[in-house]
């Protein structure tokens, strides 16, 4: 880019690429993060520049396109950057199980316990027909269990996320091809970034 200040950067990945196998392998991890990601950065930085939205935060870039379907590639470029940095917060070796601390006290009070968060979890991923992102967000301070397709994040509809997971294929398909649901149980048993969670409340 010649115009690095007002480029939106690839944030570093919070572990190794080996870090989160087997759950997923390194192969996964290297095209999630170095293909698409990038490519997501990337696209946005080319589109933006020279427009009204270079130089602005990507969440203030995702609000102003959402409902502007002329600028869908914008606001689909910018929304799968954020959720991407977003997912790699949400993971981590060794993660997943069952939470802790106030998000814990949360999931008991107002989703009806830990069972019941990881069947709604669960179910968000797996009925998302095709691309998306099931999501666990403050809905006027409310925990919500939501999904959205493709691009669409919470962040265009006044939530706040708390906690992601990608079931696009390129998220799982090398390590378990058509088998969503084995993917999601594998993220909430072994990947989930508890802590993360409870830094966002
Ligand atoms: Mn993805």
């Amino acid at each position: 880019m010649n115009n690095q200040s007002v480029s939106h950067l690839l944030p570093p990945l919070p572990f190794g690429e080996n870090d989160l196998e087997p759950v997923i392998s390194a192969g996964t991890l290297n095209f999630h993060y170095n293909k698409h990601h990038k490519g997501y950065v990337d696209n946005l930085n080319k589109l933006i520049e020279q427009t009204g939205y270079a130089g602005l935060p990507l969440e203030e870039i995702i609000r102003k396109t959402a409902q502007a379907p002329e600028q869908a590639a914008v606001f689909n470029n910018a929304a799968q950057a954020w959720n991407h940095a977003f997912y790699w917060q949400c993971i981590k070796p060794d993660g997943g199980g069952k939470p802790t601390g106030e998000i814990a006290e949360r999931i008991d009070r107002e989703l009806g316990g830990y069972t019941q968060f990881v069947e709604a979890f669960k179910s968000a991923g797996a009925t998302q027909f095709g691309s998306g992102w099931a999501w666990l967000v403050l809905n006027y301070g409310e925990l919500q269990i939501i999904k959205t397709a493709n691009a669409d994040t919470p962040i265009a509809h006044g939530l706040t996320p708390l906690l992601t997971v990608d079931v696009w294929e390129h998220a799982y398909y090398l390590d378990y091809q058509n088998r969503r649901p084995d993917y999601l149980t594998a993220f909430i048993e072994h990947l989930i970034n508890w802590d993360f969670v409870n830094q966002r409340l």
